[in-house]
C-alpha cells in the first residue's frame, strides 16, 4: 500500500462530467490498495472569472489591502471543487472528506497573491487515512498567522500538491492535467514539440521559472528540497487504464544526472508573457545607486527578473528591470513618486508589451557558442533583442511581446529539438 498525492488542474475539474470521470480514477487506485491525497485546482476559467469581477471594481494600483481581498475571492473555486470532488467520490461508493486551506491547516506568510508555504499540519488528514477515506484538499490557498486567507499565485496548486506529498511523506505525487507530460517547449505554441520521457529536476526548475506554466516553480523546488517522486501526466486518458501503465506514463522529474546520458546541448525552450520592463532614464552613475533604486522595489514585495545597466555618459546611465505584469503599475508608481526623485533620475518609462525567451538544457555547461546560435537564430527572423540573461543552464532574451511565437518556434527548430527522439 502506498500514499499516493494526485493533483488535478482546471481543465481536468472543467465540467461535472470530467469530475465525475476523476472520480473514478481515484476510486480505481484507492481500490488498488492505496491512500489517495487528491488536491483539486478551481474548475477551468473560474480563478479568472472571479479575479475578472474583483478587477471591475479595483483601483489601477492594487495595494496589499486589496490583494487581501482578492485572495478571499479567489480561493473560493478551490473550495467550490473539493466539494464536488468529495460528493463524486461518495457516489463512486468511497468515503471522502474535503477539506479548505484553512481547515487542515495549511499555514503560508501573508503575502497575498503569491504566499509561501510555511508549514502543513497533517493530523487531520492521517486520521481520516487511517479511517479508509480519501482526503480532498484545495489546491493553490492557505491561512497566514492572522486567519487571512493566502493564495500562492498562478497555477499554485501544484506547489499545494506536492507540499502535502512531502509534508505526508508520501511514495509519489501524480500531476494530472491537460497534456500528457512535459515537453521540449509549449506543445500549444509548437505543434511539433515532444514529449520528454524523463526531465531533470535542474532543467525542470529553469524550464518552471522562465515560464513553462505546466508546473509552478515553486512546487518544483519542493519536490526537490524534500525529494518527493514527481510525475506530470494526462487526465484525459481513459479512467480505466490499467494502474501499472498509468504509473508509468507522463514525464517523470528525475533527481540523479545519468552520466552515461548524452545530454542534448538544449532540451527545451521556454517563454514568459507575464513580465513587464521599466527603465529609470539618466540616473547619476555613483556606488549604491542600483541599492536606491532596488531597494524600494524590495520592500514593496515587487519581485525583480532580468536587470540592465549601461555605460554611463556624462556621470548618468539607464537602468532597466523586469517585473512581473501584476506589479507593473504599482512599480511605475513607486518609481514615479519616490525612486527617481530620491535618485535623481531624469525619466521613468515603462513596456507592458515584452515576453522573455528562453533555451534550458543542461548540456549548456560543457558547450560554448550556444548563446550566439540563439542570437543569430532570432537575428535571421529580424527579431530584436532587449535584454539578455544566462546563467550555466539558460540563456533568456527579453523581445517584444509580438514576436513570441515566431522566436519560440524559430528556436525550436534551430535546436533541433523538431526531430523525434532516438529513444
Ligand atoms: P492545469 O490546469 O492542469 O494546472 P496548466 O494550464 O496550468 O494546467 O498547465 C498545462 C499547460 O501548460 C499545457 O496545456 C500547456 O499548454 C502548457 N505548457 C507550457 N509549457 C509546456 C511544456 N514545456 N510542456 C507541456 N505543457 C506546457
Ligand atoms: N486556480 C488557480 C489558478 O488558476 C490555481 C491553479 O489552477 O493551480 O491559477
Ligand atoms: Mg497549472
Amino acid at each position: 500500500m502506498a500514499l499516493i498525492v494526485h493533483k488535478y488542474g482546471g481543465t481536468s475539474m472543467g465540467s461535472t462530467e470530467r469530475i465525475r470521470n476523476v472520480a473514478k480514477r481515484v476510486a480505481k487506485w484507492v481500490r488498488a490498495g492505496h491512500q489517495l491525497v487528491v488536491v483539486p485546482s478551481a474548475m477551468s476559467g473560474e480563478t479568472n472569472r472571479l479575479l475578472g469581477l474583483a478587477k471591475e471594481l479595483s483601483p489601477e494600483v492594487v495595494t496589499p489591502p486589496i490583494q487581501r481581498e482578492l485572495d478571499a475571492i479567489a480561493a473560493t473555486g478551490e473550495q467550490v471543487s473539493v466539494g464536488l470532488l468529495s460528493i463524486a467520490l461518495q457516489s463512486e461508493g468511497m468515503e471522502a472528506v474535503s477539506y479548505s486551506g484553512w481547515q487542515v491547516p495549511i499555514r503560508t506568510d501573508s503575502s497575498y497573491t503569491k504566499a509561501r508555504i510555511q508549514s502543513i499540519d497533517d493530523a487531520k488528514v492521517r486520521a481520516d487515512l487511517a479511517a479508509g477515506r480519501v482526503v480532498v484538499i484545495t489546491g493553490f490557498q492557505g491561512i497566514d498567522e492572522e486567519g487571512n486567507i493566502t493564495t500562492l499565485g498562478r497555477g499554485g496548486s501544484d506547489t499545494s500538491a506536492v507540499a502535502v506529498a512531502a509534508a505526508m511523506k508520501a511514495d509519489e505525487c501524480l500531476i494530472y492535467t491537460d497534456v500528457d507530460g512535459v515537453y521540449t517547449t509549449d506543445p500549444r505554441i509548437v505543434p511539433e514539440a515532444r514529449r520528454m520521457a524523463t526531465i531533470s529536476f535542474e532543467e525542470m526548475l529553469e524550464m518552471a521559472s522562465l515560464g513553462s506554466k505546466v508546473l509552478q516553480i515553486r512546487s518544483v523546488e519542493f519536490a526537490g528540497k524534500y525529494r518527493v517522486p514527481l510525475r506530470v501526466l494526462s487526465s484525459f486518458t481513459p479512467w480505466d487504464i490499467p494502474i501499472d501503465e498509468e504509473a508509468k506514463s507522463g514525464t517523470l522529474i528525475t533527481f540523479e544526472e545519468d552520466e552515461n546520458m548524452e545530454q542534448a546541448v538544449v532540451s527545451g525552450i521556454a517563454f514568459n508573457r507575464d513580465e513587464a520592463k521599466v527603465t529609470l532614464l539618466g540616473v547619476p552613475d555613483k556606488p549604491g545607486v542600483a541599492f536606491q533604486i532596488l531597494g524600494p522595489v524590495a520592500d514593496a514585495n515587487i519581485d525583480i527578473d532580468v536587470i540592465i545597466q549601461n555605460v554611463s555618459h556624462d556621470g548618468r546611465t539607464d537602468f532597466s528591470f523586469t517585473v512581473h505584469r501584476n506589479d507593473y503599475a504599482r512599480c511605475l508608481d513607486l518609481l514615479k513618486t519616490k525612486v527617481a526623485p530620491a535618485t535623481g533620475a531624469a525619466q521613468v518609462l515603462g513596456d507592458p508589451k515584452i515576453c522573455k525567451v528562453s533555451i534550458v538544457g543542461i548540456g549548456m555547461k560543457s558547450h560554448v557558442g550556444v548563446a550566439a546560435k540563439m542570437f543569430r537564430c532570432l537575428s535571421e527572423e529580424g527579431i530584436n533583442i532587449q535584454m539578455i540573461s544566462t546563467s550555466e543552464i539558460k540563456t533568456s532574451v527579453v523581445i517584444d511581446e509580438k514576436y513570441m511565437e515566431l522566436a519560440v518556434r524559430a528556436l525550436h527548430k534551430a535546436f533541433d529539438l523538431d526531430r523525434p527522439a532516438e529513444n
